[in-house]
């Protein structure tokens, strides 16, 4: 079972996509097992970004994440980093398939919706990054262990 860290961006909060996303994630079966709103604070999205700092488009980045609030989450699943990974769509939603988020919901690389976790070293950084062990919560779905 693996953990991974999905934020909604601020355009995802601004267009009012919040409930949209969420719900394709919980339609597939994964589990939220934490989640909260909050605003990304300069230091937090060095550190979340850091393999792009010295990229031109940075700037953009750090005035994009800091628009409005955003919404993190930690999701849950059998191969759950994948399964995300391949339901956000490719990072330009120019290349992302039709029925990804990305491909359904962004227009452009510069607000493209959604992060989620890429490999499972990054997500458990990423989890750790966001959330406090005790805001990440073990529970069982009703479903749970039924075929
Ligand atoms: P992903 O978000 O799919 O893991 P990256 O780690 O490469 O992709 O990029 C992180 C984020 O940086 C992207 O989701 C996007 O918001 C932003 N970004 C990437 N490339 C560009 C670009 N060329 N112009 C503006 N923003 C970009």
């Amino acid at each position: 079972m693996q953990k991974s860290l999905v934020l909604l961006k601020p355009d995802c909060i601004q267009k009012g996509y919040i409930g949209e996303v969420i719900s394709r994630f919980e339609r597939k079966g994964l589990k939220v097992v934490a989640m909260k709103m909050m605003e990304m604070k300069d230091e937090i999205i060095k550190d979340h970004y850091g393999h792009l700092a010295d990229k031109p488009f940075f700037p953009e980045i750090v005035t994009y994440m800091t628009m409005s609030p955003i919404v993190a989450m930690v999701l849950e699943g059998d191969d759950s980093i994948e399964t995300l990974r391949n339901m956000c769509g490719a990072t330009d939603p120019l290349q992302a398939a039709p029925g990804t988020v990305r491909g359904d919901l962004a227009l452009t690389i510069r607000y493209n919706v959604v992060h989620a976790s890429d490999w499972e070293e990054a997500a458990k950084e990423e989890v750790a990054r966001f959330f406090n062990w005790d805001e990440i919560f073990a529970y069982k779905k009703i479903n749970d262990g039924v075929l």
